[in-house]
């Protein structure tokens, strides 16, 4: 079985707003064969510039676009494939959009050889551990504290035992900070708490944040420096009273490795569609669990995602917490025919092969701003 095409599909709301919340638009990659059996994956960044990764031609041995140095390939060869876009891709990746775009062909390909097998993902990673997966809802914070408890009580309402709350009203300043996060903390009872701050304090700030934080007994604090202030992260993690989370802006092994010798959190976030697909965070949960750090994946995009995660937790012998996205649109919930959502804050695991999704066809015609080809024919052959 050779591989023949890697077709690409944006997606794209129609309104799109510079908020925090990833799920106004994705890049949809599918591997097809020779043999008419094809894979499904997604990547989650900026897809115009993913799309590029993807399809641009040579200008260098080591850059490449990735369909060029995977047609002709053994798509079953997850290892080999992953290892030719890597190389092709030296001198303008390693990191940043350029793993994010492998990410996305890595997971179709995985789908792909899962469909051959006739086997989940997660039997491919190892086995099934997991049937059903405990699910914590992650939503944006309100910008009131009215709003916030309402959210709250809606999140228990359906089920969660564990909410997430990031952004939002929590970059209005430490004292409306506290407010808010006090008011989640009351509606949520026993249920456990997350903070999201997904903003570049410095470590001052971010230290005063979290002793103000430590009578709500937060489950951790995710995000509060940026990305790259890894001292910050050191000194954070030493002193903090509260567990610190951060990674889903990292990608990569050596990214990943960089974080943990470095920054020392207590909890990583590689997200599936960004740090180098199943074959990357297969190598950066060893890292981690070698350097006793958890690893809780972020999840916030379609379904595509959600399976993915999904398959990859499954195949975890220990306890897992997957990131449950609450938004309502089509991105988020209309991109597979299929329905993920969770129940009394569990998603069950099926042993469908592959990711076990179906592309839906009505929602690429619909939200599909950019094809690889005509879009009817990409359409067609990536929800046969
Ligand atoms: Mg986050």
């Amino acid at each position: 079985m050779r591989i023949t095409e890697i077709s690409t599909v944006v997606l794209r709301l129609p309104v799109v707003l510079a908020i925090g919340d990833g799920t106004q638009d994705v890049l949809i990659v599918v591997v097809h064969t020779d043999e008419g059996v094809t894979g499904v994956g997604e990547v989650h960044t900026s897809p115009t510039v993913a799309e590029a990764v993807i399809h641009a031609p040579v200008s260098h041995v080591r850059s490449r676009g990735l369909a060029s140095v995977l047609v002709g390939q053994d798509p079953l060869d997850t290892e080999a494939c992953w290892q030719r876009m890597y190389e092709a891709t030296e001198v303008y990746g390693r990191r940043g959009v350029v793993m994010h775009a492998i990410s996305g062909v890595d997971l179709a390909l995985w789908d792909l050889r899962g469909k051959v097998e006739g086997r989940s993902v997660a039997e491919l990673l190892g086995g099934r551990q997991h049937r059903q997966l405990a699910a914590y809802a992650s939503v944006l914070m309100p910008d009131t504290v009215d709003e916030a408890r309402q959210l709250a009580r809606d999140c228990a309402a359906q089920g969660f035992a564990a909410v997430k709350y990031g952004w939002g009203g929590l970059g209005a300043g430490i004292e409306q900070a506290v407010q808010l996060v006090a008011a989640v903390r009351e509606e949520a009872g026993d249920g456990e708490v997350m903070i999201d701050i997904g903003a570049g304090l410095d470590v001052e700030q971010a230290l005063r944040l979290a002793e103000a934080f430590e009578p709500y007994d937060l489950t951790f604090l995710e995000e509060p420096l940026h990305p790259d202030d890894l001292a910050g992260f050191r000194r954070l993690a030493e002193a903090s009273p509260i567990p610190i989370a951060t990674g889903e802006k990292e990608t990569s092994l050596a990214g990943f490795t960089t974080l943990i010798e470095q920054g020392r959190p207590d909890i990583v976030q590689p997200d599936l569609a960004r740090a180098g697909g199943f074959t990357e965070v297969e190598r950066i949960w060893h890292r981690a669990r070698d350097h006793d750090v958890r690893v809780i994946p972020h999840c916030w995009s379609t379904d595509v995602l959600v399976a993915a995660t999904m398959q990859f937790l499954a195949s975890r012998p220990e306890p897992v917490m997957l990131e449950f996205c609450l938004e309502d649109n089509p991105i988020r919930r209309e991109v597979a025919v299929e329905s993920l959502w969770a129940v009394d804050g569990y998603v069950t695991v099926d042993d469908r092969p592959g990711l076990g999704i179906t592309l839906n066809p009505r929602t690429l015609r619909e939200l599909g701003v950019s094809f690889s080809g005509p879009a009817q024919d990409v359409i067609a052959a990536a929800t046969r």
